[in-house]
């Protein structure tokens, strides 16, 4: 009789769950409560404010090795964290092209980290999740069956996606493998035609793709802030008359200084004519196609080879959520895929399916963001969407006519969508003081407490720059934010003259 050998038992085991599920329970409630409370009462605060040396300093502590119990950390979580916040949640909240999250996608932040799922492939509905908003994207902007997308991290991250394939697609057209043989084997310098309100994200693509600064053409925008065809035209001859080698025009569907919308259509006949790639950085207002007002300025989009835009920019998804949307999705694939034999797919089973992110970006593991735009879409459907967007550009107007009717004040740009450039003036004051005295208005209300706009240059001026890119914010808030600009101003400018600019 053989005898099977004893097993020794092993050490003591432990996991991350709770010891007592009931005790902690109540923990999660009280903190699900104390959020709902905190974004029903988002307007009550201050929408920002300075962090006191004494909390920084909490942040210097080493490494924890000894666990202090969920509740300890939760406290300090509600002291030093959310008691500091950037302060976008808040209706006065107007900086740079932030948006406040919805109580429901922090729901659905919580049920997607719940189900941990990883939505880089393999068969599991959270990859249906994320392919069904791709499908609903590639119908919002009238893409074709066969074009294929993925979410990122933002605009950032897409546009670096979709300038990738462009480079990958335009080098093919060359016989050239950038994949295999890379850059150098390319008979020219590629060229990227861009303006110059193009966003910084698209020279950081084009640094990291390793096509050189030099490769992305510069052109001046026109007088309202928008991509000057006929510039791009001239440029496109020089360049091939130069050797050159026109790759790709990068159109933007609202940029990001003062929101003025290219002329995509006028991009997309250019780019059909001489073989370029168009991408549409979209990251502001390609979502705005739900906008019955905004849809006819966006022309062209349907006609373009990729498209980047944010999610949680002007559809207020919580942070963070871009895509990528490439029209032929054999071109996205072909630039991506890579499958060693641990990602091997089958027929059946967990690895089978064919919705593969993985394929389509750089990123393996991801996080399963499509649940928070999903949901929201689902809970308040699109047409909700689209009139926010319009609700936004209207206290938008709303402030223009504000400015335009103050007479110590100036408009600085169109304003075609939700963002406005203006300055305060003060005839006591030069041109250097002026531009102190607008970016000390805006720190000024910024440590108030009473609003976040931020600055900017508009035609070589500081502005105050405002974008309502906020489903929060009322008509009573754009009311609120102009006084308390108009008195900022009028102290400040008392102090300049009389030779005390403030630091900023
Ligand atoms: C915000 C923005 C980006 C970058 O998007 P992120 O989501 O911040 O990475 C790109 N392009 C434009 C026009 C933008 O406004």
């Amino acid at each position: 009789m053989t005898q099977t050998p004893a097993i020794p038992p092993g050490p003591p085991e432990e996991s991350l769950d709770p010891a007592d599920w009931n005790a902690y329970r109540q923990q999660a409630h009280a903190m699900l409560d104390d959020m709902l409370d905190y974004l029903a009462s988002a307007a009550e605060r201050p929408v920002w404010r300075p962090i006191p040396d004494d909390v920084r300093a909490q942040f210097s502590t080493p490494m924890p090795q000894q666990g202090a119990g969920l509740e300890s950390v939760y406290h300090e979580f509600l002291e030093n964290v959310r008691a500091y916040p950037l302060g976008d949640t808040h209706p006065r909240f107007f900086g740079f092209v932030n948006s406040a999250g919805s109580p429901t996608g922090m729901l659905a932040a919580m049920l997607a980290a719940g189900m941990n799922s990883n939505t880089g492939g393999a068969m599991h509905a959270a990859n249906l999740v994320e392919a069904q908003v791709i499908d609903w994207s590639k119908a919002l902007f009238g893409f074709p069956e066969q074009a294929s997308g993925v979410l990122t991290s933002g605009g950032s991250m897409a546009n670096l996606l979709g300038l990738a394939a462009a480079r990958h697609v335009q080098a093919r057209a060359h016989g050239v493998s950038i994949r295999q043989q890379g850059l150098r084997a390319l008979p020219g310098q590629p060229r990227f035609y861009v303006s110059s309100e193009t966003h910084s994200s698209v020279q950081r693509a084009i640094e990291a793709l390793g096509l050189g600064t030099e490769s992305m053409v510069v052109l001046p925008a026109d007088r309202a802030f928008r991509f000057d065809v006929a510039a791009l035209q001239a440029a496109i001859a020089a360049d091939r008359a130069a050797g050159h080698l026109p790759f790709c025009v990068v159109g933007t569907a609202g940029t990001t200084n003062t929101g003025s919308l290219d002329p995509l259509d006028a991009l997309a006949e250019v780019c059909a004519r001489e073989k370029l790639w168009l991408h549409v950085d979209g990251a502001i207002a390609a979502v705005a196609m739900l906008a019955p007002s905004v849809r006819p300025h966006l022309a062209g989009i349907e006609r373009a080879d990729s498209i980047a835009f944010d999610l949680h920019k002007w559809l207020y998804v919580n942070y963070a959520v871009g895509c990528v949307l490439v029209r032929a999705g054999a071109d996205q694939r072909e630039t991506f895929s890579l499958t060693p034999p641990y990602l091997r797919r089958a027929q059946r089973g967990m690895a089978s399916g064919d919705v593969w992110f993985s394929d389509l970006s750089l990123e393996l593991s991801r996080e399963f963001r499509a649940l928070r735009v999903w949901m929201m879409l689902k809970e308040q459907g699109s047409d909700k969407f689209g009139r926010l967007i319009e609700q936004n550009n209207a206290l938008a107007a709303r402030l223009a006519a504000h400015v335009r009717a103050a007479p110590d004040m100036e408009l600085l740009a169109p304003h075609p969508l939700h963002i406005v450039n203006f300055r305060c003036l003060d005839s006591r004051l030069d041109a250097a003081m002026t531009d102190v005295l607008n970016r000390a208005v805006v720190i000024d209300v910024q440590e108030r407490g009473i609003a976040v706009p931020t600055t900017t240059t508009v035609r070589g001026v500081s502005a105050i720059r405002v974008c309502i890119n906020n489903h929060r914010t009322r008509a009573e808030d754009v009311d609120v934010f102009f006084a308390a600009v108009q008195a900022s101003a009028r102290t400040l400018a008392d102090e300049i003259a009389a030779g005390r600019p403030p630091a900023l």
